[in-house]
């Protein structure tokens, strides 16, 4: 079983949700840590909760869609060594407004945030995973990338693209373990935006999000991290070219 220990990954969207969860649990497994996420504040909080667990930890604050943020977090893992890969977990949704009723700026967020920060990251980290000829890039994608829900169109999208991303980076490198990881439904900050959208789909998304929250199906992010580290310590060649969904496993 290859153990995680001493290695070195970068974990985007990791001030809070899934992204912090996933950091903590990977220092508790032995990794080491390179944050991203915008809010400098909460980014350098969750840093210090990780370095707390024994991890050698960096963090960059910038926007992940941004070239220059992706080389910088890769410059930072080589600086700590045994650059293992990332996990480009960032996101933003913008829940609410029809497709049509979408102001430019925030379909670009939403799509720059998942789909080019994913580019980027694939960009500037691969070189250095091929040249080691081992590592990771898992895409955390979503469901909603197989379904049209209104309200959450430039999420989907964004989504379905990166998880193709997932499989594109597969058949370029086949010496990285690349693939898209669906988290399940999980009880943070982004489900709360769903659950109070406005726009044209604002009913629609209240009740079906609403209804995940009074029904208790919403899991909590450390569960739904663990179930992708479980598979970094397993055998994350397994889902390369491919998406893991722990729910269907
Ligand atoms: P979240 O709580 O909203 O956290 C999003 C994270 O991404 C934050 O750390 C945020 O920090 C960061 N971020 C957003 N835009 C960014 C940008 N442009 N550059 C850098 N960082 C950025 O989200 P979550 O629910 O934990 O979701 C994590 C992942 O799981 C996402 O990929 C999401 O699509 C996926 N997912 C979640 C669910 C769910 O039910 N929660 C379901 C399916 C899939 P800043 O705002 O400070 O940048």
């Amino acid at each position: 079983m290859p153990s995680l220990k001493g290695k070195t990954l970068i974990v985007t969207g990791a001030s809070r949700g899934i992204g912090r969860a996933l950091a903590l649990g990977l220092a508790e497994a032995g990794a080491n840590l390179v944050l991203s996420a915008r809010n400098p504040e909460r980014l350098s909080q969750a840093a210090e909760e990780v370095a707390d667990k024994g991890a050698a930890v960096r963090y960059f604050a910038g926007d992940v869609a941004s070239g220059e943020t992706a080389r910088r977090l890769v410059e930072l893992a080589r600086e700590i060594g045994g650059f293992y890969g990332f996990i480009h977990n960032a996101c933003v949704l913008h829940a609410g407004p029809l497709v049509w009723e979408m102001p430019e700026n925030l379909w670009r967020e939403v799509v720059d945030t998942s789909l080019t920060g994913g580019y980027q990251l694939t960009r500037h980290a691969l070189p250095d995973l091929l040249e080691a000829g081992d590592g990771v890039a898992v895409f955390v994608g979503s469901g909603a990338a197989e379904y049209n829900l209104p309200g959450i169109g430039a999420y989907a999208v964004a989504k379905a693209a990166e998880e193709h991303l997932a499989r594109q980076v597969a058949a370029e490198a086949p010496h990285v373990a690349s693939f898209a990881f669906r988290p399940g439904v999980v009880d943070t900050d982004m489900q709360q935006q769903a659950r109070s959208a406005s726009g044209g789909a604002a009913p629609q998304l209240h009740q079906i999000f609403g209804g995940y929250k009074e029904k208790g199906v919403l899991i909590p992010p450390e569960r739904a991290a663990g179930y992708l580290i479980q598979v970094l310590q397993a055998d994350p060649h397994r889902y390369s070219g491919k998406v893991y969904d722990w729910r269907k496993e």
